[in-house]
């Protein structure tokens, strides 16, 4: 076979560049090789540069959309023990992972004392439809407000709501821990009202629903927040001891005087062997 031109190189790598193929660019040499090897046509050839590049171009994508969500840590729901959460429906779990709630407009509420994966749920969801190519956004509730009164201050809450109204799924981490102001409280409702039936949210809470006038200071506020978000929802309550505190019991590194201030009591026989043990 004839050597191909060096010029014909030279021009096809810069078409390529030009024309944003990277991908053809780095393999289309090899691909040829193996091509010509195994009797493949021009077509064919054809075809697997173009796979390779979309391929290459939805993994890129899938990254960029990972980092965008901003997730506190890859918890995934592979990683999930389900076995320390027998109440948790898993087959609902598993069926929230296609995603088909996003579809739908439809919420989650994780309700559950500390440290009993809500928030290692709703990470695994949020990977999940990252992978399914939704534009998701997570973000503490705390942190939520201060960025609402900020931009508020700074004339620009509707850019800031804009950039929101843009997910297809916004995870509201953590409502509860701490009372909103009035204008705090006020501002997050707006946003879900605007997520309502347009984006789905998960939300994470330790708050039973009686208590959630507590935090947003103000029951006609609570009873709409609730509405919105219980309209097309699926709760998931976690529960028991934290997974944390038991993991850590498991390994018999915290010791007994901690877990006393913490509430947690342990099984009598177990004290006197891990009172006064350094955590490891
Ligand atoms: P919460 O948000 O309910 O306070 P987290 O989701 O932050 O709790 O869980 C606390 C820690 O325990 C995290 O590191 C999480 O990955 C882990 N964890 C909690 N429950 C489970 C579980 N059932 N399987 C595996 N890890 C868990
Ligand atoms: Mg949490």
């Amino acid at each position: 076979m004839k050597p191909r031109p060096v010029t014909n190189i030279v021009l096809l790598k810069h078409h390529l560049q030009a024309l944003k193929l990277p991908t053809i660019l780095a393999e289309c040499d090899k691909v040829a090789r193996q091509c010509r090897g195994e009797g493949v046509d021009h077509l064919g050839f054809l075809l697997q540069v173009c796979e390779l590049e979309l391929i290459e171009r939805e993994r890129k994508a899938a990254e960029r959309r990972l980092k965008g969500a901003r997730l506190p840590a890859m918890k995934t729901i592979a990683g999930f023990d389900f076995g320390a959460q027998p109440k948790i429906d898993q087959s609902l779990v598993m069926n929230l992972m296609n995603c088909e709630y996003i579809d739908n407009k439809e919420n989650i509420l994780l309700i559950g004392t500390a440290g009993t994966g809500k928030t290692h749920l709703a990470t695994g969801l949020a990977i999940a439809a990252c992978a399914r190519g939704k534009r998701v956004r997570f973000v503490r509730v705390t942190e939520l407000v201060t960025q609402l009164l900020e931009a508020r201050e700074q004339r620009e809450l509707t850019r800031f709501k804009n950039q929101l109204s843009k997910l297809d799924l916004l995870i509201l981490d953590e409502l509860g821990y701490v009372p909103a102001s009035k204008v705090g409280a006020e501002l997050l409702f707006d946003v879900i009202s605007t997520a309502y039936e347009r984006t789905s949210v998960i939300v994470t809470t330790n708050l039973p629903f009686e208590q959630w006038t507590e935090v947003l200071d103000n029951e006609r506020l609570t009873g709409a927040v609730l509405d919105r978000l219980t309209h097309r929802c699926h709760i998931i309550e976690t529960g028991g001891e934290s997974y944390r505190l038991r993991d850590a019991r498991q390994r018999r590194a915290i010791p007994e005087r901690v877990r006393s201030a913490l509430g947690t009591g342990a099984p009598a026989e177990q004290k006197s062997t891990v009172e006064g043990q350094p955590a490891r």
